[in-house]
């Protein structure tokens, strides 16, 4: 009763799947693409390396732990580096601001825009540092199956102090008024699919990770942590089997039984799925036993898609550094047309990611590898290569006009990719990029369950269900749901631990 099949190489299926191995369970891992990673794969093009997805590496501590389950550190696998400045933001073609690394320079840059602000940022981050200590220490492990889970008194009273009921958005205009100031801050909530009124203060966690723990790039890119998660997976026994389209789960008496993919079926005794929850739920399993209606579906918040470009350029652009956040539109509009009133924006923010800056690694000599990524509305319709070009225009105008200098003569590869790549590439549910949104009424209990209600060996993990979007929540999931594995289907023979 030990065969686990694992659905899904992302970094929720393969944290999984490792932890399972490592406990002694026979874990097969199937995986529908021909390379691993999920929304993190790479792809090589004329002497370019793409990441396709996160570019942002942070909580460099969630890594460490991950990897020291198994005995293991992240430079077993590779090799880190600390940015300064962390990144760039631009609000005009001759406004722009580096993000220092160091916390004097963080804030002298923050008093230089606002008189009082420093003293500010250090109360706001003293209570960021409780969230997080809190927040990552005690509410993202929790499986939250049950509300009895949250109900000890130090739980009720971390959950005040976590200011889970007060906005992120009335929270940081309690410290901070200029406009720039407060795009700063409320910049990282991105990443959790939501605008900051409708995100809980529990949220500033994020800043305290990305402003006093640094951000981090990984040479060789993203995919490196996929590479070495891989390993450490093969070394724990997981046997990895890419090209595997998951196309149904059999149920029999209550029990998931087989795995069919076109290729051939796989015997089970406890399927996890770490492919997108919504595409598991209602197209790999037969009605009784779905989860959840398509009803359910449609009232969910969920994260942005991004429309994407990954570009070579034959030359360096030297304004640019490794993060450029192009925060020259209205904030406040754009996220209206992504969450409020989801349409094609008509003036997007956007972000480029300039990992050569870095790693020469990723680019032939004297060239740039940029990653465009431009957040937009889930589920859109008219996703067209005409569309796509508008929006490449758009975007590039604006970039050319802050870098002083033409970049589009100097394209030499060029690839885009939105919804309609999410969704064939990932059954991404209306092409999300980042999965669910983590807003207050899908926190926690009020998330997707990671278990199912009718199939007794049947469990999700991912950024679909707890404790939500982003790498490190996804690594976390992943590991969440193999301990409730652990304790519904123990080993009869404990197997010992491998580190
Ligand atoms: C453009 C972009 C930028 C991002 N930037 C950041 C960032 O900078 N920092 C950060 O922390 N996070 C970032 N994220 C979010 C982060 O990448 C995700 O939260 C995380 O990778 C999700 O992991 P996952 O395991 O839940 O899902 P996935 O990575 O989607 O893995 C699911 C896997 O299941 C497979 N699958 C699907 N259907 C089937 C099937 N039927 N049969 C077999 N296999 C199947 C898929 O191919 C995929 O490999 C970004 C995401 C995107 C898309």
């Amino acid at each position: 009763m030990n065969r686990v099949i694992v659905i899904g190489s992302g970094f929720a299926g393969l944290s999984a799947a490792t932890r399972l191995a490592q406990r002694g369970y026979d874990v097969t891992l199937l995986e529908k693409n021909d390379v691993p990673g999920g929304r993190a794969r790479v792809f090589e093009a004329d002497g370019f390396t793409f990441d396709m997805g996160p570019s942002w590496y942070w909580m460099p501590d969630i890594f460490e732990d991950y990897f020291a389950e198994f005995g293991k550190k992240p430079s077993d696998y590779y090799n880190l580096v600390r940015l300064d400045p962390s990144y760039k933001v631009v609000f005009g073609p001759t406004q722009d601001m580096d993000l220092p690394a160091d916390m004097p320079g963080l804030r002298n840059l923050f008093e230089s825009i606002e008189p009082g602000s420093a003293e500010r940022l250090d109360e706001f981050l003293r209570q960021a540092a409780y969230k997080y200590k809190v927040g990552i220490k005690n509410f993202v492990w929790k499986p939250s199956r049950r509300v009895s889970e949250f109900l000890s008194l130090k739980l009720l009273y971390d959950v005040t102090r976590l200011d889970v009921f007060q906005s992120f958005a009335t929270h940081v205009r309690k410290f901070f008024k200029d406009p720039r100031l407060l795009q700063l801050v409320e910049f990282p909530i991105l990443f959790l699919g939501a605008t900051a009124q409708k995100t809980p203060a529990m949220y500033s966690l994020m800043n305290y990770a990305e402003m006093t723990m640094g951000t981090w790039y990984p040479m060789g890119g993203m995919h490196e942590i996929v590479r070495g998660m891989v390993t450490l997976a093969e070394e724990m026994g997981v046997k990895i089997i890419l090209n595997q389209n998951v196309r149904h789960i059999s149920v029999q008496e209550g029990r998931a039984d087989r795995v069919l993919t076109a290729e051939g079926t796989y015997e089970a005794d406890i399927v996890v799925a770490g492919a997108d929850y919504h595409h598991v739920d209602t197209q790999l399993l037969a009605e009784p036993y779905q989860n959840y209606n398509e009803g359910y579906w449609d009232k969910r918040v969920m994260a942005p898609s991004s429309l994407l470009f990954y570009l070579g350029i034959n030359k360096k652009v030297p304004k640019l550094t490794h993060h450029n956040l192009f925060f020259d539109e209205d904030f406040a509009l754009h996220s209206h047309e992504i969450y409020e009133d989801p349409k094609w924006p008509s003036r997007p923010l956007f972000y480029v990611s300039a990992p050569s800056k870095t790693d020469p690694g990723v680019a032939p000599e004297d060239s740039e590898n940029l990653f465009v990524l431009i957040p937009v509305a889930p589920g859109l319709s008219g996703d067209t290569e005409a569309v796509r070009e508008k929006y490449y225009d758009l975007v590039m105008e604006r970039l050319e006009a802050y870098v002083g200098e033409s970049v589009r003569p100097h394209v030499v590869f060029k690839r885009s990719y939105a919804h309609s790549e999410f969704i064939a590439d990932y059954n991404a549910f209306k092409g999300n990029a980042y999965g669910l949104a983590n807003t207050l009424r899908q926190t926690a209990i009020l998330k997707p369950s990671l278990k199912n209600k009718k199939v007794e060996n049947l469990y999700y993990t991912g950024q679909l269900t707890v404790p939500g979007p982003g790498v490190p929540p996804s690594l976390i999931s992943g590991l969440v749901v193999a301990k409730e594995v652990e304790k519904e289907f123990p080993l009869k023979k404990k197997a010992p631990i491998a580190k």
